[in-house]
C-alpha cells in the first residue's frame, strides 16, 4: 500500500522490524506506551503518534508486534484502539505480527471485517536476530488476497511469508513451531548441564552437537550455555531476546489449544516443559533470563 506504515509495538522484535521498514524507504508511524522504545524509534527516523487510534488514521497499513493476546485485544478494540470510529476502515490492512491465542485472532479479523478492513496474524519465528537482520519467516493466516498484501510489507522484514491458510491458522503454525522450540531448547539445556556434570569442556560439546544428530536452533543459533556462542542472549548475563515468560505464555497458549481441539489431545512433553519454564518464572526470572539459559541454571539448582 502506499503512504506511510504504522507500528504498534516497539519491542525487542518490533523496534528492529519498524527500523527494517524504515530502510527500505518507508514512512513509518509508531505507537508504544514505553517511552525508551518510541525514543529509540523516534532516533531511527519515525514519527510518533499518540493512540493505536492515531496510528490507524494516519496510516492505511499498521503493524502490531505485542507481547500476548490481552494486549492485542487492547489496541484493536480497547481504548483509542485501531478499530475505533476515526481509525482503520475499508480499505486499512491490519497485520498482527505478535503470538497470541487463535481466539483473540479470530475475534480481531471478524471485528474488522465489521469495519470493511482486513486483517491477517502474521506471527514469526527467527528470534531478535532475525528481526534485526531482515531474515524472519512469517507465518500468515488470512484469505489469499489479503496474504498477497500483507507479503509486500512483511518482505522488507523477513526472508520467508507463508499463507497457512485462514485466520487463525498463522497463529496455529507458530504454536506448533513453539511447543517444539520449548521443547528442544529444553533438551539442549540438559545436554550442557550434563556435559558440566561430567567435566566435559561445554565449547566441545556445541562443537559435536552441531555436526551430529542433536543439532538443532536450540544448539546451533541460540545456544542457552554461557560462553559457547557470541552474540546470543546466554553470553550477554541473558538480556534481550526471548524472555522465559514469553516462552510460558507460547506452552500455555500450545497446551490450553491441544486441550480444546477436536479431538482432544495431551502434549505429554510440552506440559512437562511448562512445568519447567514456570518454575523458571517463580524464581523470579521470568522477565530477565532468555528461555533457555534460565533453564540451565534452574537444572543446575536442581541438582
Ligand atoms: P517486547 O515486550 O520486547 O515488546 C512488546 C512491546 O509492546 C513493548 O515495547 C511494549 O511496551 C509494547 N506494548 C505493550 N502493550 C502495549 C499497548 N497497549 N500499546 C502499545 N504498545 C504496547 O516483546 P517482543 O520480544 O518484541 O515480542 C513481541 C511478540 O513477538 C510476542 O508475542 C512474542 O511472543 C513474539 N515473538 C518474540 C520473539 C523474540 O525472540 N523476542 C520471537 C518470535 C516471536
Amino acid at each position: 500500500a502506499a503512504g506511510p506504515v504504522g507500528f504498534i509495538g516497539l519491542g525487542n522484535m518490533g523496534g528492529p522490524m519498524a527500523r527494517n521498514l524504515l530502510k527500505a524507504g518507508h514512512e513509518v508511524v509508531g505507537f508504544d506506551v514505553s517511552e525508551d522504545n518510541l525514543t529509540k524509534f523516534a532516533e531511527a527516523g519515525g514519527r510518533l503518534a499518540q493512540s493505536p487510534l492515531a496510528v490507524a488514521a494516519a496510516a492505511q497499513t499498521v503493524v502490531t508486534m505485542l507481547p500476548a493476546g490481552a494486549h492485542v485485544r487492547e489496541v484493536y478494540l480497547g481504548k483509542d484502539g485501531l478499530l475505533l470510529d476515526g481509525g482503520a476502515s475499508s480499505g486499512s490492512l491490519l497485520i498482527d505480527c505478535s503470538t497470541c491465542d487463535v481466539h483473540v485472532t479470530k475475534e480481531v479479523a471478524a471485528a474488522s471485517a465489521s469495519r470493511g478492513a482486513v486483517a491477517v496474524d502474521a506471527p514469526v519465528s527467527g528470534g531478535t536476530p532475525g528481526a534485526e537482520q531482515a531474515t524472519l519467516t512469517f507465518m500468515v493466516g488470512g484469505s489469499l488476497d489479503a496474504f498477497e498484501s500483507a507479503s509486500l510489507i512483511l518482505k522488507h522484514m523477513g526472508k520467508k511469508v507463508v499463507h497457512c491458510g485462514d485466520a487463525g491458522m498463522g497463529q496455529a503454525a507458530k504454536l506448533c513451531n513453539n511447543l517444539v522450540l520449548g521443547i528442544t531448547m529444553a533438551a539442549v539445556c540438559e545436554g550442557h548441564a550434563l556435559a558440566e556434570s561430567l567435566g566435559l569442556d561445554q565449547r566441545k560439546l556445541a562443537d559435536i552437537l552441531n555436526t551430529s544428530s542433536g543439532r538443532c536452533w536450540s544448539s546451533d543459533t541460540y545456544n542457552p550455555c554461557p560462553g559457547v556462542m557470541d552474540g546470543v542472549p546466554s553470553s550477554r548475563g541473558y538480556t534481550g531476546g526471548f524472555a522465559c515468560d514469553l516462552m510460558l505464555k507460547d506452552l500455555n497458549l500450545a497446551t490450553s489449544a491441544a486441550f480444546v481441539s477436536k479431538p482432544k489431545l495431551g502434549l505429554p512433553l510440552g506440559g512437562l516443559a511448562l512445568q519447567l519454564y514456570s518454575q523458571m518464572s517463580a524464581r523470579g526470572d521470568g522477565g530477565k533470563a532468555m528461555l533457555g539459559s534460565g533453564l540451565r541454571i534452574l537444572h543446575l539448582s536442581l541438582r
